[in-house]
């Protein structure tokens, strides 16, 4: 696969700081949570877009990209601008997010991008362990180890897309133990449940009380 160099990369940033990991896990928490509530899949892309600068914690965000950098420096491979910018969109997004949307928010800001920039972008940095393919629903998210590459069990919302990377290496061991005694081999290294975060689950309760009270009104007519 030929890759197209960028004339620099972004000149060499302060070295990452040493919180600059729990930060980034932070972040993507965070943001997880505080966009859990709205809604479904269909609007990732619009909430994405109401996290401009300043209102996302901008700092950790750098901070997640510049060890990014650091570690694909160190693998002897490059964060483009591009898959910078694919990686920055994902910090942002919070959750998992469709290669389409990513490339409906990279036309945002450079009009004409090619869907082949997106997904070779994504190969990339699914390739460098840094995001993880959502196979559920189809989507993307930022691996909440960015660099570390020890990944956990995910578990996913089916309803927002809100991943959660459970680091139980004991478990995942004892897993996949048993997958093999069963005589089986895992397709890839992820390991994803589907699942309702506790938002949608409030969400869904509200909504079943609502429907409940509507028809013990229609019911009392
Ligand atoms: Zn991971
Ligand atoms: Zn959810």
């Amino acid at each position: 696969m030929k890759t197209a160099k960028p004339t620099a990369t972004a000149a060499v940033k302060a070295a990452a700081q040493s919180t600059a990991q729990s930060t980034a896990q932070s972040t993507a928490q965070s943001t997880a949570q505080s966009t859990a509530q709205s809604t479904a899949q269909s609007t990732t892309a619009s909430s994405a877009h109401s996290h401009e600068a300043g209102h996302m914690h901008g700092d950790s965000q750098e901070a997640a990209l510049t060890l990014a950098e650091e570690y694909c420096r160190e693998r002897g491979e490059k964060l483009t601008p591009i898959r910078r910018k694919v990686l920055e969109l994902l910090l942002n997004s919070g959750r998992a997010t469709k290669a389409y949307s990513l490339l409906d928010e990279m036309r945002q800001i450079h009009p004409g991008s090619a869907p082949p920039t997106v997904y070779r972008a994504l190969d990339f940095l699914l390739s460098a362990g840094l995001v993880h393919r959502i196979e559920s629903i189809n989507a993307f998210t930022v691996c909440h180890d960015l660099t570390q590459c020890q990944h956990g069990i995910l578990v996913v919302c089916q309803q927002c897309g809100t991943v959660t990377e459970l680091h139980q290496p004991k478990l995942r061991q004892a897993l996949v133990a048993q997958i093999e005694d069963a005589g089986y081999r895992l397709a890839s290294d992820e390991i994803e449940l589907k699942g309702l975060c506790a938002a949608c689950q409030a969400a869904e309760a509200a909504a079943t009380a609502a429907a409940g009270s509507a028809a013990s009104v229609a019911a009392a007519k």
